[in-house]
C-alpha cells in the first residue's frame, strides 16, 4: 500500500483522507497539530503532533516514503504550509496544498490586513464576537476598553480580562447565531476569512448590522494548489499514475 501524507486538522482534510481510503493501493495518513484534545473522529490512520520543523518533515517522509504529500490544512496555517513546501522540495516528493476558496467579499464588511488592523479599528465600548483563534491575542489583549467574547472549539486558559473564552464546535445555525449575538448585546464580529460552510455568523452579523471585521488570507504560496477535494484526489491519481 502506498502511504500519502494528508496534513490536517480541517473537514477537507478529513473528507480527502475519507476519499482516498477508497482508492485501491492508497493507503493515507492524516496528520494533525495535536493542539485539539478531542478531535473529530477519523477511521483513516492517523499521526498527532508537530514534526519539528522542515528538517524533522524531512525525515519523517525520508522514513515513510509517501507517495504524495497533500496540505489540507487551514488557510491561515502558513508555518505548516511552508514547512511543507520546503521540505517536500528536499525530499522530492510531490506536493500539492488544498486551499479552500476564500469567502467573497460582502459589501458590509470592512477588510483587514492582520489582527493588529482589526484591533485598531475597534471603537472603545465595543462589544466583539472574536473567531479568529487562540493565537494572535496580543491586540485584542491590549485593547482594555474592549470586551470580547472568544469562541473557540476547546477552552483557552490565562486570558486577560477583556477576553471573555467561549466554547462551541460547529456547525452553527444564523439564528443561534443572532441569539447569541444579541444576547451578548455585541456590536461588531472579527473574523479571518476562513472560507467554507461555516457562514451562520456573517449572515447573523449582517441581518442585525453588526460591524464586520475579515482580516484577509495570506498570500498563496508558490506551489501547486486546487481548492477542491475532489481535484485532489484526481491530482494524487495523475501523479502516483506517472511516478509508476
Ligand atoms: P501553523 O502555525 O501553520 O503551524 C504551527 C506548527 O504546528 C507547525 O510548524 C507544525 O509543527 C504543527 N502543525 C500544524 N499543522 C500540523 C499538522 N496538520 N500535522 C502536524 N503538525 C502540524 O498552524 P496553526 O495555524 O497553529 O494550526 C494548527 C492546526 O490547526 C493546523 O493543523 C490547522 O489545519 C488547524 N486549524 C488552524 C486554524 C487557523 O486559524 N490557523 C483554524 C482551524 C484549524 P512542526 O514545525 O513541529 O512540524
Amino acid at each position: 500500500m502506498t502511504p500519502v501524507l494528508v496534513l490536517g486538522g480541517t473537514a477537507e482534510a478529513r473528507a480527502l483522507a475519507g476519499e482516498l481510503a477508497t482508492l485501491p493501493g492508497a493507503r493515507p495518513i492524516l496528520s494533525l497539530a495535536g493542539i485539539t484534545r478531542h478531535p473529530v473522529p477519523s477511521k483513516v490512520e492517523t499521526r498527532s503532533g508537530g514534526f519539528g520543523g522542515i528538517d524533522g518533515l524531512r525525515r519523517w517522509l525520508e522514513i515513510h516514503t509517501p507517495a504524495a504529500v497533500i496540505d489540507a490544512t487551514h488557510p491561515f496555517a502558513t508555518t505548516m504550509q511552508d514547512n511543507a513546501i520546503a521540505a517536500c522540495r528536499q525530499a522530492e516528493v510531490p506536493h500539492l496544498r488544498l486551499l479552500r476558496p476564500p469567502w467573497p467579499n460582502r459589501p458590509s464588511w470592512f477588510l483587514m490586513p492582520d489582527h493588529d488592523a482589526a484591533a485598531r479599528h475597534l471603537s472603545p465600548g465595543a462589544r466583539v464576537l472574536l473567531t479568529t483563534g487562540r493565537k494572535n491575542l496580543a491586540p485584542f489583549a491590549a485593547r482594555t476598553d474592549v470586551i470580547f467574547a472568544l469562541r473557540t472549539i476547546e477552552a483557552v486558559q490565562g486570558l486577560p480580562d477583556n477576553i471573555l473564552p467561549m466554547t462551541a464546535r460547529p456547525p452553527f445555525t444564523d439564528e443561534a447565531e443572532r441569539g447569541l449575538m444579541e444576547r451578548l448585546e455585541l456590536t461588531h464580529l472579527i473574523t479571518k476569512n476562513a472560507g467554507g460552510a461555516q457562514v451562520a455568523k456573517l449572515n447573523a452579523a449582517e441581518a442585525l448590522r453588526l460591524t464586520t471585521l475579515v482580516i484577509a488570507r495570506p498570500p498563496l504560496p508558490n506551489a501547486e494548489i486546487t481548492d477542491t477535494v475532489e481535484d485532489a484526489v484526481v491530482w494524487l491519481r495523475r501523479t502516483v499514475a506517472m511516478r509508476r
